[in-house]
């Protein structure tokens, strides 16, 4: 049997990933889900720690895991999402963060007919570095002189690491997005990185795009992109662009990747909804397509290409969600899906 972690997590987590999970067993691959479902807000509010050191040693030692949402109204801190989320992608090291968008019907794009149809990209998002790692301060917190300070960190080995990876999987060009021109030191160690992964990619059409410029782009013309490598936040701002000119934030799946080891922690682009939470209304298409990733690398290449067709034609049959204009609640939803393999 294949161990897969899974962590449902808050809000709408548990209920997108019950319907990729049950999407999954369809398959009868072997798969053997070890849930964690004490991994959530309210275990944090009652015992301070959501993740322990057991938690994470039983995520590293499965093949691969798959995560709903983290992230609760209640808890005003950020260490809760900082220890569950952010404590996984360093701990296991998983510096790729790999966010494919390709628009899965005409119907969904908010987009000009013409430039929508070929919207198929994948952002790469350096996943363990830049503005996110913590490493910061503030001096003279609360007054009228409070000065803030959160370090963008970029390291030679990360950088080089995240950019050859995109080099590795793109099909036909890699533009690498960063801001140099006004974040000068970690603007030039990306530019050299990227200008020695092209010299040994000689075959590999290269672009290079400051981060507004790509923003604006990814908006009035998404179709020229193939693969976009860039830092952790406009990794992070970027793709939620790109996921809503393919089709919306319900719809978008993601992979947290240390592809050395061949580990992936699966998950969909969306965040915990509270607003929608517990009502069975949201979209589980993000955490399906999420398990799709999964099944592509663990080698069930097939099984992967099947699940992402009966997606787009539930969604082009109108089976979908209220978020994208169906009628279907997210259990009808996920079994529409599952009827369409
Ligand atoms: P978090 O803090 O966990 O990121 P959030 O409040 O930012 O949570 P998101 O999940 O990021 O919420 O999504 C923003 C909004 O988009 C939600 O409030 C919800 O209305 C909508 N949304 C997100 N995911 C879905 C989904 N799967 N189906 C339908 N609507 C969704
Ligand atoms: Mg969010």
């Amino acid at each position: 049997m294949t161990r897969i972690a899974v962590i449902p997590g808050d809000g709408i987590g548990p209920e997108v990933v019950e319907q990729a999970v049950l999407t999954l067993d369809e398959f009868r691959l072997g798969l053997d889900f070890d849930f964690l479902d004490h991994v959530n807000a309210d275990t944090y509010l009652r015992t301070d720690v959501a993740l322990s050191d057991e938690d994470v040693a039983r995520v590293a030692s499965s093949r691969s895991a798959l995560l709903g949402a983290i992230g609760d109204p209640r808890v005003g801190s950020p260490a809760y999402g900082r220890g569950v989320l952010l404590r996984l992608r360093f701990d296991l090291d998983l510096y790729v963060n790999y966010r494919p968008a390709k628009l899965l019907s005409d119907r969904l794009s908010p987009l000009r007919r013409d430039r929508a149809r070929a919207v198929d990209c994948v952002v790469i998002r350096e996943n363990t570095e830049g503005l996110y790692t913590g490493l910061g301060g503030s001096l003279r917190p609360g007054g009228g002189h409070e000065i803030a300070l959160d370090i963008d960190l970029s390291t030679h080995r990360g950088t080089a690491r995240v950019v050859d990876h995109a080099f590795s999987v793109a099909r036909r060009e890699v533009c690498m997005v960063d801001k140099a021109n006004a974040v000068e030191h970690g603007g030039g160690l990306w530019q050299r990185c990227w200008r020695t992964a092209a010299a040994r990619h000689p075959d590999m059409a290269t672009r290079h795009m400051y981060v507004d410029a790509a923003a604006m782009r990814m908006v009035t013309d998404p179709t020229t992109f193939d693969v976009i490598v860039t830092n952790n936040s406009y990794g992070d701002i970027l793709s939620d662009v790109a996921s809503a000119v393919a089709g919306g934030i319900g719809t978008a799946a993601s992979a947290n990747l240390n592809p050395e080891r061949g580990f992936g922690l699966y998950e969909p682009v969306h965040g915990s909804a509270p607003d929608i939470a517990g009502k069975q209304v949201a979209n589980p298409i993000g955490a399906i397509l999420s398990a799709g990733l999964l099944l592509a690398d663990l080698g069930h290449t097939a099984e992967a290409a099947a699940l992402r067709h009966a997606v787009a034609r539930a969604v082009t049959e109108g089976e979908t969600t209220p978020d994208l204009g169906g009628p279907l609640d997210t259990r009808k939803a996920g079994q529409a899906v599952r009827a369409r393999l």
